[in-house]
């Protein structure tokens, strides 16, 4: 069994069905969580007997890199990995001011197909495992020699459609015996299910949530956020406001900023209109041209949206593109790398 598939718990039960004491489960995960090492042989505080039971018990499987991209500009790094199946899957190291932060994937593809992803043009193809998410955190550390302190599940795929698996990665990275991260530095970020967001909500897992909002109207949404026919703007606030009152956190907005098509003025004053009852904080990203459809907005007209939702009592940031240079966002890799093989 994949010990990247486990909880802390099933791992205890299986240690004790081994005849062996819990701490040795603890020495286990200490080995391959905080020191990184994915072989039994290299784990030398443990004898060779035991070294020899876990081996025939378990396997500890992370994705395998075959394309690594380093933005020139600020270091952005896109990791390109192929699972077990054959199917590719992207991760993104991120850096700011001090602190380093993984982009993880949830699904191979995506079955949201919003207008302006390449992810979403790709199509959809299953969800990934809890071991393969995980995998992703554990693999991108690896390949970076850096500690990840911070997870964004932001890559290919919505978390929400793949809900049981991503509640479980968390669990097992924010778990003390495991990854031991904090869970300030996880964000789950989606287009917004409002019957998972409220379950979410009951998990207990108090993680920062993102909801993809990228317009002020239904009617514009509906053109680019394919799910708003199902789920309105107004359900989706609705959902993280009930998030927000159980968690008492602060809810991210991701609005994509597209030219001449949601980065009017009147767009501004309805978002901040939309987000009056929530404590939110509005993250503006300028499209990134995935195909010729969509423009982003001069940088003086994304100020000026900036200015109306500060000017409206709404926190708001104009984010800087991270990896212009090796095709960072979301699904690009991928997609070019497909495109090459048909
Ligand atoms: S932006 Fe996210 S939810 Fe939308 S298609 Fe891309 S991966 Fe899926």
């Amino acid at each position: 069994m994949n010990l990247l598939e486990m909880s802390y718990e099933e791992v205890v039960d299986v240690v004790k069905q081994m005849g062996l004491e819990k701490y040795r489960a603890d020495q286990l995960l200490d080995w391959v969580y905080k020191k990184r090492v994915f072989t039994f042989e290299g784990m030398t505080n443990l004898s060779k007997e035991h070294r020899a039971l876990f081996r025939e018990k378990f396997t500890v499987k992370l994705p395998r890199l075959i394309e690594k991209r380093v933005s020139k500009i600020d270091k952005t790094t896109k990791f390109l990995y192929e699972l077990e199946d054959g199917n590719t899957i992207e991760s993104v190291l991120l850096f700011h001011e001090g602190y380093a932060t993984a982009c993880i994937s949830t699904q191979v593809g995506c079955p949201i197909k919003c207008a302006f992803c390449a992810t979403g043009q790709s199509g959809y193809v299953r969800n990934l495992t809890v071991a393969e998410i995980v995998g992703q955190v554990l693999a991108v550390e690896n390949d970076s020699g850096r500690n990840i302190r911070n997870v964004v599940y932001m890559g290919m795929g919505e978390p929400f459609l793949n809900y049981d698996n991503v509640v479980k990665s968390i669990k097992i990275l924010i778990h003390p015996k495991m990854k031991d991260m904090g869970v300030r530095r996880i964000t789950v970020s989606t287009v917004g299910i409002p019957d998972k967001i409220t379950r979410f909500a009951d998990e207990g897992l108090d993680v920062r949530l993102a909801i993809s909002l990228h317009a002020a109207s239904n009617e514009k949404r509906d053109t680019i956020v394919p799910i708003n026919r199902k789920y309105s703007i107004e359900e989706v606030l609705q959902a993280a406001k009930i998030y927000q009152e159980k968690t008492d956190r602060r809810i991210t907005i991701e609005y994509i900023l597209i030219k001449e098509f949601n980065d009017f003025d009147e767009d501004a004053r309805r978002l901040a209109k939309l987000l009056k009852d929530l404590k939110a904080y509005v993250n503006l990203i300028p499209v990134n041209a995935t195909s010729a459809s969509f423009e982003r907005p001069s940088h003086w007209k994304m100020v000026r949206f900036k200015e109306i939702l500060l000017e409206n009592g709404i926190e708001a940031e104009l984010r800087q593109e991270k990896g212009a240079d090796i095709e960072a966002a979301c699904g690009q890799l991928r997609l070019r790398r497909m495109q090459a093989k048909s």
